[in-house]
């Protein structure tokens, strides 16, 4: 993406399902009006090259192919179809762990697909992952383990304060949603976390925002509640959020190591 000072004061939305809004230009007009800076993150390969082709019109919009943990039962022999789609894109999601289900051999089949999506990524080196953890944040920061060369980020975080600890010193980032800036415990994940490491999503159509299926401009309500935290204003707050961002991006990750918190 182009680099500008209109950019880095931009918004983020780290968690979008870009392919899931009918009105697909409609939503990009928007994403570019508001520049928000945009992880289209997709549920199966087979649905990926929609959203491919939306983000070759603008910078805004940074495609992610993926096989959400939830599809596993159903779409799992998508897996090997992910592979050359790799080449195509930097970014990486929905993936990870789902454990609503207690279907043991169901659980083993999803630890078994993101064990392989990580190990692949591993080998590029800069792959750029939005992971799920739905009360599985222990087994998805095992299976990342302490050396993966590229970026994660949890999405919707909602483990134990010592899941995120581990997930602290995984590296990962971690991306907040309206959601979780209006429940306690996200609140109180969100105060724990350093500063450094918080991204913003919004998760639509999944989360509602403003009674409609939010929309990356809905982050601003999430900035909003952010700054409130953080006790700076929201300028600031955007601001930091940003530099986050093009710290994720920072390409030359191998000899840019993140510090452990
Ligand atoms: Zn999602």
């Amino acid at each position: 993406m182009r680099k500008s000072d209109s950019d880095s004061d931009g918004l983020v939305d780290a968690h979008f399902h870009f392919d899931l809004f009918k009105d697909s230009a409609e939503v990009l007009a928007e994403i570019a009006s508001r520049r928000v800076r945009t992880i289209a993150v997709t549920n199966a390969p087979s649905v990926f090259h929609h959203t491919l082709k939306f983000s070759r019109t603008s910078p805004y919009l940074l495609p992610a192919v993926g096989l959400h943990p939830e599809l596993v039962a159903t779409h799992g022999r998508e897996l090997d179809s992910m592979w050359p789609l790799l080449d195509q894109t930097r970014f990486v999601g929905e993936v990870g762990l789902d454990y609503v289900t207690s279907d043991r051999e169901n659980r083993a089949a999803q630890r078994g697909v993101f064990s392989s999506i990580v190990e692949r990524c591993a080998t590029y080196g800069d792959k750029v992952l939005s992971v799920h953890s739905r009360r599985s944040a222990a087994d998805v920061i095992a299976v990342i383990g302490g050396n993966y060369p590229g970026r994660v980020i949890l999405h919707w975080f909602s483990g134990s304060r010592r899941d995120l600890d581990r997930g602290l010193e995984a590296g990962c980032f971690f991306s907040v949603g309206p959601a979780m800036v209006k429940s306690s415990n996200g609140l109180s994940l969100l105060s724990a976390m350093p500063r450094d490491r918080v991204l913003t999503e919004t998760d639509g159509p999944f989360v509602q925002s403003g009674g409609r299926p939010a929309r990356p401009g809905d982050v601003a309500s999430v900035v909003e509640a952010i700054a409130q935290v953080w006790n700076v204003s929201q300028d600031e707050t955007k601001s930091t959020i940003s530099r986050n961002f093009e710290s994720l991006l920072a390409t030359d990750l191998r000899s840019r190591p993140l510090a452990t918190a």
